[in-house]
């Protein structure tokens, strides 16, 4: 399995690997800048030529990068669309240069324009990136969102919409997060619940798009819209949602990620991580039993 959690780069991004490392990681995701500043952040020569030699040698792989939170590409107002995609483009040059497959974005928000207007504002600017940066091989995985607000991508006809609208989608992927989702109102917690919600999934949007999975449980119920991310069996999904995911075939090769609350010492992670481990080895023994 590929688990891991997003980490800090505070002190250089090559300290998100080691901090990765040192709670047990297979993979671990990132801001490949400051998410709350809009001013760029160079990459040295240096830092990347040492976050590349700290990633081989903790073979952590695959590194995941997330946009900053400043970024609205949905953006009916063409100076903040012009500055998110200023830093859109400087994510996925950072990707480029540290050896990053994915860079996770948030769809963004109409902000009243309405989800058409929305989703025509993110497939140009996901039209004019990837005139920008081709070749560079980074994959944009849109992640579906808590359905707050404005916000687009809470449902998976919004995605596919986006999909869909863009000129060229072979470079995009998806990023599922289970808060988001069961915040979205899909069900996750029962067999019924959890397979309806994937068979929507792959009819709208394909499951050979997913590439990415966000394990958070929920502080809010059930379609609440609420994007508040709880520590894996306390919140409001509970253990059997988790341990359903963890055993599905279908996403065994998937980098699984942690964007729970957590203090400097990590000790919430390496819970957190131990509680997903536990689900994972319980069922293959059941499984091996039954053999
Ligand atoms: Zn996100
Ligand atoms: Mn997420
Ligand atoms: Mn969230």
């Amino acid at each position: 399995m590929l688990l891991g959690a997003h980490m800090s780069i505070s002190g250089g991004v090559d300290k998100a690997i080691l901090r990765g490392h040192e709670v047990a990681c297979e993979t671990i995701q990132i801001f490949t800048r400051s998410p709350r500043q809009w001013r760029a952040r160079v990459l040295e020569d240096e830092e990347i030529a040492r976050f590349r030699r700290v990633q081989e040698e903790t073979g952590i792989d695959p590194v995941i990068a997330h946009d900053c939170y400043l970024i609205n590409l949905a953006s009916p107002e063409d100076e903040l669309w012009q500055k998110s995609l200023i830093v859109f483009l400087e994510e996925l040059g950072h990707c480029r240069d540290l050896g990053i497959p994915y860079l996770v974005l948030h769809p963004g928000s109409h902000v009243g324009a309405g989800e058409d207007a929305g989703l025509e504002r993110v497939a140009a600017a996901l039209d004019q990136a990837r005139g920008e940066i081709d070749g560079s091989g980074v994959k944009v995985l849109l992640e579906n969102t808590a359905g707050q607000g404005t916000n687009l991508g809470s449902t998976f006809k919004e995605l596919s919409a986006l999909l869909n609208a863009v000129t060229d989608d072979s470079w995009l992927g998806v990023c599922f997060d289970t808060c988001h989702a069961f915040a979205a109102g899909h069900e996750l917690r029962t067999r019924e619940g959890y397979e309806a919600t994937w068979r929507e999934f792959d009819e709208l949007v394909g499951l050979e798009r997913l590439m990415v999975i966000h394990l958070n449980d929920a502080k809010g119920d059930l379609g609440s819209g609420l994007d508040r991310h709880e520590h894996i069996g306390r919140g409001r999904m509970g253990l059997e949602a988790f341990r359903m995911l963890l055993n599905d075939q279908r996403f065994r090769h998937l980098p699984m990620v942690l964007e729970t609350p957590k203090g400097p010492d990590l000790a919430e992670d390496r819970e957190n991580l131990r509680v997903l481990r536990s689900l994972v080895s319980a069922r293959a023994a059941e499984r091996d039993a039954k053999n």
